[in-house]
This record gives structure tokens, C-alpha cells and sequence, in this order.
């Protein structure tokens, strides 16, 4: 059989299978890829946390991957900073204009930047991002819950109920310390990543996960190592006390949604 014939079967198998949207109520319409393509270098993505989803959650959140993207390539030590000189890091410049013209140049004139991005994309040495502007923030949210409720499909084997909820909060390269990301880490002792066959990439995309296995499912995932979210995702939120104090959250960003609440945050 022919790889696309291969490939128009499993997507037919996984929409006839899913009953809806994996982040809302609606049909599912289309295969989505979390995390996205275009988190990884080249593109390069190995296949697996594909899932069924509704036309306007899979396409209706660009803004939101593209600033994921940006952020996540901000490293403190300029382990990336051949990046923003390559195609990929002028595509991931460009896409984020697009689809939220005016946010970049806003996020580098923060005053709370420790150090200079320059326009061209060059990226100095410690640099430190603080994402303090209401539209990276809702963006980021939409980003991390979109995770949440991706992972939860995965690991739980169903989407996350419509009366649940997915508490999340993000950290750039500003926001997670060594102590509490290793503090985070040892909470939970399963990781994982996207594999292919031999191919796998965990320095782009990894996580470490804990979960009952039914009703819960917590999360730390990593991007490049500068971008990180923290999830909480539960379909009994009433039996497990959620939403409730991360650690550290009076440094960062926390935020709970439920199912079908995606599109309307960032509106
Ligand atoms: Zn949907």
C-alpha cells in the first residue's frame, strides 16, 4: 500500500474513533499535530500525539504556536543563536508577524529583558525574556492548554471531559530556576518524547508525566530547554481539589480552562 493511502487510512481510523474534539464539543474534522511541525528543527517531526480535532481548534491557534515557536528558540546561553541567523529562525520570525503582527518587536522592547535581542534576530548573551503583555500571555495559555488536553488524550486514552479542567502555567527562560525545575522533575518519574522508529529528539520535545492512569494527569514539558509548561489536566477536578496552588506561582502565569474555552481566550 502506498504511503498516502497508509496515511488516508489511520486518519480515517482516528476520526471515525474519536466522537469529538479532543479540545471542544464539536465533530472532529481534521488530524492535528501537537506539539506542531514547526517546533522542530528542519521540521523534522516524528510521527505519534496525532489527534482528532475540530476544524477551528486546529487552525484557529497559529498565533499561538508561532509565538511558542519564538519563544522556546530564546536561550540564555546562545546555545541557539546560529538559529535566528538560518532559514528556520527567519520562517519562525516571519510567521510570528504574521499572525501577531506587532507582538515581537513588543516583546523585545520590554524593558524587563535583561539583555538585547537584536532586530536582526542575532541573540546576545543572557538574555532573559519576561512575557508581560496580555496577548503573548493569552496566547501562551491557549499553547499550554492545548497540551494539557493533547497529553491527556494520550496518556488517559479518552479527551479530557467537558466538565474538566486544565490548570497550566508556562515558564520561558526567564521564569523556571534550576531548584524548581529540578524540584518539578522529581515529582514525576515517567518520561517521554516523540519517537519513530530510532528517531527521537527529547532535547527538542520532552516531558516527564505522572498519572493514575484514569482520571489525572500532570505534566512538565520542555521545549529546546527554554520554554517549559506545567500541566494539571483532570476529568474529576471536584475529587482532586482543582484548580490549586502550583509551586512558584506567585513568579509566574496560571491558568485554567475547560474544554470548548480555547478559541474564546484568544479573541
Ligand atoms: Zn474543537
Amino acid at each position: 500500500m502506498s504511503q498516502s493511502r497508509i496515511r488516508n487510512k489511520l486518519r480515517t481510523k482516528l476520526l471515525s474513533n474519536e466522537k469529538r474534539c479532543i479540545y471542544c464539543a464539536s465533530l472532529p474534522e481534521t488530524i492535528e499535530h501537537f506539539p506542531p511541525v514547526s517546533l522542530f528543527d528542519r521540521r523534522d517531526r516524528p510521527s505519534g500525539l496525532e489527534f482528532a480535532a475540530c476544524e477551528a481548534c486546529n487552525h484557529g491557534t497559529k498565533a499561538a504556536e508561532a509565538l511558542a515557536v519564538f519563544v522556546s528558540r530564546i536561550d540564555k546561553d546562545e546555545r541557539t543563536a546560529g538559529f535566528w541567523g538560518s532559514q528556520a529562525g527567519q520562517n519562525a520570525i516571519f510567521t510570528l508577524e504574521r499572525e501577531a503582527p506587532g507582538l515581537r518587536s513588543q516583546i523585545l522592547q520590554n524593558p524587563s529583558i535583561s539583555n538585547y535581542l537584536a532586530p536582526s534576530g542575532e541573540v546576545e548573551q543572557q538574555i532573559e525574556i519576561r512575557l508581560s503583555s496580555e496577548k503573548a500571555k493569552n496566547l501562551l495559555d491557549a499553547f499550554s492548554a492545548k497540551l494539557g488536553m493533547a497529553l491527556y488524550r494520550e496518556h488517559i486514552g479518552e479527551p479530557l471531559p467537558l466538565n474538566g479542567i486544565v490548570q497550566t502555567i508556562w515558564y520561558t527562560n526567564a521564569g523556571l530556576g534550576r531548584d524548581l525545575y529540578e524540584k518539578l522533575l522529581r515529582t514525576f518519574p515517567i518520561f517521554a518524547t516523540l519517537k519513530q522508529g530510532k528517531k527521537s529528539y527529547p532535547n527538542q520535545f520532552g516531558y516527564r508525566y505522572n498519572t493514575d492512569g484514569s482520571r489525572i494527569l500532570a505534566a512538565l514539558v520542555s521545549f529546546h530547554g527554554n520554554f517549559h509548561v506545567f500541566f494539571v489536566a483532570s476529568g474529576e477536578p471536584e475529587t482532586f481539589e482543582l484548580p490549586y496552588a502550583f509551586i512558584g506561582a506567585s513568579e509566574t502565569t496560571g491558568n485554567v480552562m475547560h474544554p470548548g474555552e480555547l478559541l474564546s481566550r484568544l479573541t
